[in-house]
């Protein structure tokens, strides 16, 4: 089995016209010889929701699928074209966990490959503090495609390790810090 491809090395047509010329200027951009159709190449968006408790430990889902299958993240997902972050973090805490936001401030981003179905995706991450109505819903969560459990950590006491993400284990550790400075 070949090991993962960046995307940018999926590209072997041009996207509108067929054409099998396309000079690649260092992984950011092709540009088509025979249409002149260029792509560019550029990050998806992603959001991530830091929701605490009354306690202030950090609500964690477990993920049911890869990447990170069997590992623990903040709730979010992608942006949709022409969707805000905010609204696509709306979307992701209600239809993941139920959650509706009542605040939401944004934190930090780190960039994230995102490996899916063996193609390495650049992916933006952005993070954000989020407030809530109420945590109630969480009491009935059931496992979905998307997530198979739930449970709450206090800052100090997430396990870097069991993170399923660089960019979330890193934003753990801005939050955490900010913390520290209040
Ligand atoms: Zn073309």
């Amino acid at each position: 089995m070949k090991g993962p491809m960046d995307f940018h090395q999926v590209i072997r047509h041009c996207l509108r016209c067929g054409g099998k010329n396309l000079p690649e200027d260092p992984s950011r951009s092709f540009r088509c010889e025979e249409c002149s159709f260029p792509y560019f190449i550029n990050s998806a968006t992603a959001v991530v929701g830091i929701v605490t408790d009354e306690r202030g430990r950090i609500l964690l889902i477990r993920r049911a699928r890869d990447p990170g299958r069997g590992k623990w993240s903040a709730p979010g997902g992608f942006v949709d074209p022409g969707e805000s972050a905010e609204d696509a973090l709306r979307r992701e805490m209600r239809e993941e966990v139920g959650l509706e936001l009542t605040s939401i401030a944004y934190l930090c981003s780190f960039p994230d490959p995102y490996e899916y179905k063996g193609v390495v995706y650049p992916v933006l991450d952005l993070i954000f503090v989020c407030e809530t109505e109420s945590l109630d819903s969480l009491d009935s969560l059931e496992d979905s495609d998307e997530v198979e459990g739930h449970r709450f950590l206090a800052p100090e006491a997430i396990d870097p390790e069991e993170i399923a993400f660089p960019s979330v284990r890193r934003a753990l550790e801005v939050y955490r810090r900010g913390l520290a400075q209040d």
